[in-house]
């Protein structure tokens, strides 16, 4: 290849082929070799790309000379790829053709696509307890009317419904705040001890009606930690609660602190929380995906337990912010324990 162009395509940060005007290809960059494979050069561009919108958007640009932009979706290695291509027609003293570069905007794809299923799982969590609603307004006022026991009853269950919009609202701005607080790490000090018991307190009355059993076993000192108080007590919340709402046929839920010199995960001295339970556990596939917005492992209990989905979220993403670690272990039929750790130095 004559050594302008090759100097042009070195220079080239994205993956770039030069496709001289028979067709063949002329040189490539190395992101380019990485990408298509070392020995194309000299052969036919379909060699090394067979895909139609590469075929039509070359073929185009050096019939027309005009740039054209298209899209290649591939699948590499059992993942899919989507790449933007990009065709500019070149003309230096020692080289003519296309020049095609591939971006790929994979990630970008995805990001548009989690946007929309979450936009679409919202939509459809908020409707079912909306038309449950609009159902019972219409019974009230027609069939019902004249029905005191009815009304009584089918207003709490109305109540109930209203309820669990409010918790999935009030759940949705405390993740979108989270989210948007989470490259901002906590200043101020916490004291995990402390914050534990009064966790602990408030939740009692719910396990004992549970009869669930709340066992703890907590340092005597303070064990401090940068954090955020209110964040940190919405982690220690949404944990046991789920161990209570998910394990409490175990009949017991253990929450243990520690302050420790040193945490392997953070590198250097933190803050160990545990929340285990001895109810139905929950099995290796589901674990990686706990943490996914409203992905639960049996929908029908969450919804009956209240649950939006969302708790173990938040939990995810407060614990990123405070830069620690949550750890998820469990074995179906023994329980589940759920740790998070967290560092002690801001
Ligand atoms: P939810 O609002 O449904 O409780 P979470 O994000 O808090 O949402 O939890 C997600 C799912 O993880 C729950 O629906 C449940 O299936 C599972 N889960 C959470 N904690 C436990 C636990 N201690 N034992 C068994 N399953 C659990």
């Amino acid at each position: 290849m004559p050594d302008t162009a090759s100097a042009l395509l070195t220079a080239l940060p994205l993956a770039s082929v030069l496709i001289g005007r028979n067709e063949r290809i002329l040189g490539m960059n190395g992101p380019a070799r990485a990408l298509l494979g070392s020995d194309s050069e000299g052969r036919h561009f379909l060699t090394a790309i067979r895909h139609p919108a590469v075929l039509d958007a070359v073929e185009g640009c050096l019939h027309d000379r005009q740039p054209r932009t298209s899209r290649m979706l591939t699948t590499e290695g059992g993942q899919d790829m989507t790449y933007e291509l990009h065709c500019a027609y070149l003309s230096i003293p020692d080289a003519e053709g296309v020049l095609l570069s591939l971006e790929d905007i994979t990630r970008v794809e995805q990001a548009g696509q989690m946007r929309r299923d979450f936009v679409a799982n919202v939509s459809h969590e908020l409707r079912t307890p909306l038309t449950a609603l609009l159902g019972f307004i219409e019974t009230l006022r027609g069939p019902a009317k004249n029905d005191a026991e009815a009304r009584e009853r089918f207003l709490s269950i109305m109540a109930a419904e209203a309820e669990r919009m409010e918790r999935l609202v009030a759940d949705l701005l405390s993740l979108s705040r989270v989210e948007s607080e989470e490259r901002m790490r906590p200043t101020a000090r916490v004291d995990l001890t402390a914050l534990t018991d009064s966790v602990l307190k408030r939740l009692g009355p719910v396990a004992q009606a549970r009869g669930v059993e709340l066992g703890r076993n907590l340092p005597e000192d303070e064990v401090l930690v940068p954090g955020d108080e209110d964040q940190l007590r919405q982690v220690l919340t949404n944990l046991v609660e789920n161990a209570i709402k998910y394990g409490g046929s175990g009949g017991r839920v253990d929450v243990a602190l520690e302050q420790r010199a040193d945490v392997p995960g953070l590198r250097g001295p933190g803050a160990r929380l545990s929340v285990r339970d001895y109810g139905p556990g929950i099995e290796l596939v589901h674990i990686p995906r706990l943490t996914e917005r409203f992905y639960r492992v049996d929908s029908h209990r969450s919804r009956e337990m209240g649950g939006t989905g969302l708790g173990l979220a938040i939990v995810k993403h407060i614990v990123n912010r405070h830069r620690g670690r949550m750890k998820v272990e469990s074995e179906p039929g023994q329980g589940a324990e759920f740790t998070v750790e967290l560092p002690a130095r801001a």
